[in-house]
């Protein structure tokens, strides 16, 4: 274990090829000591993967009670915790192989035996508690996340699952006790954003009765969609969790946001200091960011 707080250093187990981009890593081994579920069927956590040109991740030192990485810092990309078994604990991740990238080259090279430093893990799904019914929206980077929550919902409970993928090849598949209504779609395009879950869920008719909205997705389309539920439909924050996972050329995106950084980063501040509604405050940000086109 690396910080006993928050990182742990796991043992590869096994690499498996579910699909056409779907490989599954299992983790444990004694590093993984003490880790802990968050109790969120979404839950996610960090791999800290080596900088740019290196091979390996010098432990971080603690500032404060928290973890800080010499530069050059490592390169943190989050994943969802599939199924935890607490016995070990021992941890499946499912990892879409795309183009480029420090985790998706890491695990199309990793073998049984190797090591990885990974974050505890923390969630958002949460249905509330007068909800009759919820919506499970994924593309690809979402998929381990609404298996997990589609596995978990009891049995009776009314569900309905919107699922992206390249094509029928790139499915995972689901198991569910839930009275679960399916829609796969097929968008050979998703690697360049070119998804269709905005489209595909004004379609949907929803059923009457308070409900519930996760997503995990591509970031445009989960602020499309976040933005159909809140604003056209007028849903309080507390009836969706609704969460961008990645998107095309992040590196240029990464480039264009360093110029409104600074703003953002004031309005959280703000927000968090006046105690504000969270989503009120993201809905301050992205003003700011769309009139930067961003
Ligand atoms: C909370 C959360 C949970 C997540 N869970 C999972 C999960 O369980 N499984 C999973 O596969 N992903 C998951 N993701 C998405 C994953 O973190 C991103 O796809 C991440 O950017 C991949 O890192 P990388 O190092 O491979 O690529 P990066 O170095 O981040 O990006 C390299 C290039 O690839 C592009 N890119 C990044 N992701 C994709 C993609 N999916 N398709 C096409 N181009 C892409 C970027 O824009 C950039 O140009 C999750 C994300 C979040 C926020």
């Amino acid at each position: 274990m690396v910080d006993a707080e928050q990182y742990y250093t796991a043992d590869v187990m096994r690499v498996t090829d579910l699909n056409s981009i779907f490989r599954r890593v299992v983790l444990g081994g004694p590093g993984l000591a003490g880790y802990s579920s968050s109790g969120h069927a979404d839950e996610w956590f960090r791999f800290v993967l080596p900088a740019e040109g290196r091979t390996e991740v010098p432990p971080p030192k603690i500032v404060d009670g928290h973890a800080v990485f010499d530069e050059p810092r490592p390169r943190q990309r989050y994943y969802t915790i599939r199924a935890i078994d607490p016995d070990g604990p021992v941890i499946t991740v499912d990892v879409m192989l795309h183009g480029h990238g420090a985790a998706s080259e890491w695990v199309r090279a990793v073998q049984p035996g190797d090591q990885v430093i990974m974050s505890q893990s923390w969630g958002r799904y949460g249905p509330a508690p007068d909800a009759d019914w919820e919506l499970i929206i994924a593309d690809p980077t979402g998929l381990p996340a609404a298996g997990r929550i589609l596995a978990e919902l009891p049995a009776g409970r009314r569900a309905i699952a919107l699922l992206e993928t390249p094509g029928p090849e790139a499915r995972l598949e689901l198991e569910s006790a839930a009275d679960l209504t399916v829609h796969w779609l097929d968008s050979p395009d998703l690697e360049s954003g070119a998804g269709r879950l905005v489209e595909a869920t004004r379609d949907l008719e929803l059923p009457s009765g308070p409900g519930y909205v996760w997503m995990g997705g591509e970031q445009a389309a989960s602020r499309d969609i976040r933005k159909y539920f809140r604003k056209e439909l007028g849903w309080p924050s507390g009836r969706y969790d609704i969460v961008g996972y990645w998107r095309p050329d992040s590196e240029g995106y990464l480039k264009r946001y360093a110029t409104v950084q600074d703003q953002v980063a004031e309005i959280y501040q703000r927000g968090t200091a006046a105690g504000q509604d969270q989503e009120d405050t993201l809905d301050e940000a992205l003003k700011v960011l769309e009139a930067n086109n961003l």
